[in-house]
């Protein structure tokens, strides 16, 4: 670990974890991200309609989720497929959150329009298939609102976190990673959801890392399990998709939860956290 640690520490002085050991806290609009938090991020792939986005988000809410994603420009593996609402997605995300008061996070997928995503949103994402486009990254890091960083699906740790160290790099030391799976020869599951590179960065970085066992595992039925384990093994928060009728989704339905499985992981979270705590308040200090 010592010899790793020097490495990242040589490679990527920003993002290495530093003598002084604190973990970087992400704030926005009153919500903590890393140092000891467990954030909830929940929402839909994409954002479809009006009446998608407000009922989605008022049950994510109420099942306690902290920050509303959405997709309103969606990278998408065919030309064909729906590629999100654009601007008009992004409003109606922004009216979603300040209806029901969270902060909300959505992807940029390039220079062009990432003015116009600033402008909306409070979290930038920059998704899996955007890892290594640098241009971007050194965009990212000229921007005065906080950038989640999605592990590129072929992307090693190491090149990771060297991703992160252009965003630091260019000015913004607001960073969150995420990991979002990786692909390998397995094939039953749409990607490999690496658990153990959570401890490891941990280990190895300052920032906060969430887990999105969604895109993981593309498996509703694999997502709560996969969410609690990421708890266990020290993430900082969960990124899952929530639709409120998954079955009609124009985009990943497949993982998508509904409102009540959702609130079902919500409340087993909670009890994760309450019991290891022997009371204390999810969200207030990790169990782990
Ligand atoms: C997403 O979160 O909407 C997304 C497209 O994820 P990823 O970049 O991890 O595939
Ligand atoms: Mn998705």
């Amino acid at each position: 670990m010592k010899k790793m640690l020097k490495k990242v520490s040589e490679k990527a002085p920003l993002v290495a974890r530093n003598e002084n050991l604190l973990d970087t806290v992400v704030e926005v609009g009153g919500v903590k991200i890393g140092g000891g938090h467990i954030t909830m991020m929940a929402g839909p792939c994409s954002i479809e309609s009006r009446e998608q986005i407000m009922k989605t988000a008022a049950s994510v809410k109420v099942s306690g989720a902290h920050i509303l994603r959405g997709g309103a420009f969606k990278p998408r593996t065919s030309p064909y497929a729906f590629q999100g609402l654009g601007e008009e997605g992004l409003k109606l995300l922004r009216e979603a959150g300040d209806k029901f008061n969270m902060p909300v996070i959505t992807e940029v997928m390039e220079i062009d329009t990432f003015d116009l995503v600033e402008k909306y949103a409070d979290i930038l994402q920059i998704g899996a298939r955007n890892m290594s486009n640098f241009s971007l990254l050194k965009r990212a890091g000229k921007s005065d609102k906080p950038i989640l960083l999605k592990r590129g699906m072929s992307s090693t740790i190491e090149e990771f976190l060297m991703s992160a160290e252009y965003i630091m790099a260019n000015g913004n030391s607001q960073v969150i990673l995420c990991e979002r799976g990786i692909r390998t020869f397995e094939t039953m599951m749409r990607n490999t959801l690496d658990l153990a590179s959570i401890p490891l960065i941990k280990q190895l970085t300052h920032l906060p890392i969430i887990v999105d066992p969604s895109h993981g595992t593309g498996i509703r039925e694999l997502v709560s399990p996969m969410a609690k384990a990421a708890v266990v093994v020290g993430g900082d928060g969960l990124m899952i998709e929530v639709h409120h009728k998954p079955e009609e989704a124009l985009c990943d339905g497949p993982q998508s939860l509904n409102p009540e499985l959702f609130m079902g992981l919500m409340d087993e979270l909670n009890g994760m956290t309450h019991n290891a705590f022997g009371g204390g308040e999810f969200n207030v200090k990790r169990a782990i």
